[in-house]
């Protein structure tokens, strides 16, 4: 059986690291590797050849592969290169988009997303979502400062003391968690919003203040995420929000509510009303910002106000967001895989929620 691997048509990453060869071995698989795929992530076609990948071009991966594994997934005129009854592990994210899988059933394929790893303990080492919002979350924060004219801890020096950054963070999930962490260790004042309940413990952990907006709808039984809220409580959140920003310098925006448009909690009049020189780091950009005038996949200037829309700065850690893109897919890979086959087990609860698309 043999595990192909494609180069990312659009990232920066690589779907599995050279250093996953043994355990994959173990599995079963040969390893088939597409020529400089690695390249920009920091693992050469030497370091995957010493581990034992097979090096070819694109055209014999989709030849080869009884299981093709990447990140971002493939459009038709590959598609249709797959090999019949194959598995093909990608992130189809189809909660965004419900004409995924009704396209995917076109071909004779077994489609797994692994954006659908169940949040459940037992799933917690194969969770991608998690791996690569930790990554973005930290990134962030080095974006902000990057673009930030002043210093984040305070500064006590012979010319005049340095008062610490004030850094806000919205949405306390992974990412924001993420976020306050790092923002904390650059010597950050950090104060925090979420709707979960769950999040106020985690964020005073982590020294941050949690800024509590009444009437949040919360539900354990949302699998880990939040609920849409109501446009009464957006409101009474939006004007805190405003509050709490102008007397803020950075703004990490996260809030996220899964398969819908992420909630709008930075107005343009807050933005109009920001102190010039403060930065926005927008992680919600690719489902349309927490900010007004974030716009995906852009650095715009409003008001002497930087607003960064980037939903993938993961990958811009493309090493470390590599290994352990690899190793979640290894710990999927081990329940998937039985003797040296695939075995469709719908009744295992992680198969059944990753498989979006069943081959005839
Ligand atoms: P996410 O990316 O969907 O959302 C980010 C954050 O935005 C969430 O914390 C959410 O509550 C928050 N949010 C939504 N609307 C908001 C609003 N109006 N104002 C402020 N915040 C708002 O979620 P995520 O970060 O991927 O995960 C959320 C949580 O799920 C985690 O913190 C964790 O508790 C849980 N989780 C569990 C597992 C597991 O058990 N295996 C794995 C991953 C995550």
């Amino acid at each position: 059986m043999k595990l192909g691997i494609l180069k990312e048509n659009h990232f920066s990453r690589v779907a599995i690291v050279p250093g996953s060869a043994k355990k994959l071995q173990n599995l079963g698989f040969e390893l088939v590797i597409e020529m400089s795929a690695g390249q920009n992530s920091g693992f050469t076609d030497i370091m995957y050849r010493d581990a034992g990948f097979e090096v070819v071009e694109r055209s014999q991966v989709f030849e080869k592969a009884d299981v093709l594994v990447n990140i971002g997934p493939l459009q038709d005129n590959e598609l249709s290169k797959l090999r019949q009854k194959s598995v093909y592990i990608s992130m189809f994210a189809p909660y965004q988009n419900e004409n995924v899988v009704p396209q995917l059933s076109k071909y004779n394929v077994n489609f797994m997303s692994m954006d659908m790893i169940p949040r459940t303990t037992i799933a917690q080492s194969m969770d991608v979502l998690s791996s690569m919002a930790s990554l973005a979350g930290y990134k962030a924060v080095l974006q902000a400062a990057n673009h930030y004219n002043n210093m984040f801890p305070m500064m006590m020096t012979a010319a005049g003391t340095i008062p610490p950054t004030k850094v806000m963070v919205l949405g306390a999930g992974v990412a924001g968690l993420q976020a306050i962490a790092t923002a904390k260790r650059l010597g950050a004042v950090v104060e925090a919003f979420d709707t979960r309940a769950a999040a106020k413990e985690e964020v005073k952990s982590l020294g941050a203040t949690f800024v509590e907006v009444e009437g949040a709808s919360d539900d354990k039984g949302a699998g880990g995420y939040a609920v849409q809220q109501t446009e009464e409580y957006l409101q009474k959140q939006r004007k805190l929000v405003q509050e709490k920003a102008l007397k803020s310098n950075i703004i990490i925006a996260t809030a996220q509510v899964r398969g819908r448009k992420a909630p709008v909690l930075i107005s343009e009049d807050t933005v109009e009303n920001l102190k010039p020189g403060s930065v926005i780091v927008d992680l919600a950009a690719s489902t349309g910002g927490n900010c007004a005038y974030t716009e995906n996949n852009k650095t715009i200037v409003k008001n002497g106000v930087t607003i960064i829309g980037n939903s993938d700065l993961a990958d811009e850690l493309p090493g470390v967001a590599s290994t352990l893109y690899s190793n979640n897919v290894i710990n999927f890979l081990q329940v998937l895989i039985k003797d040296g086959a695939v075995v469709l087990n719908e009744e295992n609860d992680i198969i059944k929620s990753v498989l979006i698309s069943k081959a005839n």
